[in-house]
């Protein structure tokens, strides 16, 4: 499935719809650059799960946990990862085949780790578009 969006408003609400709908233990990976829109659509995913607070980009933390939502939202940003052994240290087999919800930024980064039942969301531009044009790409396959 394929969806365009004009402006950040309209890749919240499409997190928000997905945030609704999501099942336990589903597993989203958002592929894109850097400053692609991830984040926002991460933060709609979190308003449509009825998480209250703040989501931002957890950059210097690898995880972020949500437990105020419909379901636990498990949020990685695995930019910064040195080796996969950070990943085992946090613990995240728990989160990837938990009952919760994870959304993974950079999944590039951990390929090998990546589970079969995850969800891919890429995110790119299209300057001939306009610069808040984004084409946002959903399949169900890591
Ligand atoms: P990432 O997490 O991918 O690095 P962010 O979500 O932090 O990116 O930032 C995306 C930036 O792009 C924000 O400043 C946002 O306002 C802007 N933007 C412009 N158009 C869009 C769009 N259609 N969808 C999402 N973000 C957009
Ligand atoms: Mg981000």
């Amino acid at each position: 499935m394929t969806v365009e969006t004009n402006g950040p408003q309209e890749t919240f609400q499409l997190g928000e719809r997905l945030g609704k709908e999501a099942a336990p233990g589903s597993v989203f990976c958002l592929y894109g650059d850097l400053g692609v829109g991830k984040t926002v659509f991460s933060q709609g995913f979190a308003h449509g799960l009825g998480i209250e607070g703040p989501v931002n980009s957890p950059t210097f933390t690898i995880l972020q946990q949500y437990e105020d939502g419909r379901l636990p939202l498990y949020h990685f940003d695995v930019y910064r990862i040195g080796d996969v052994e950070e990943m085992e240290e946090i613990g995240y087999e728990d989160c990837f085949y938990g009952d919760g919800v994870c959304l993974i930024e950079w999944p590039e980064r951990i390929r090998e780790l990546l589970p079969e039942h995850a969800v891919s969301i890429r995110i790119e531009k299209d300057l001939e578009r306009g610069f808040d044009y984004r084409r946002i790409t959903i399949k169900e396959e890591a």
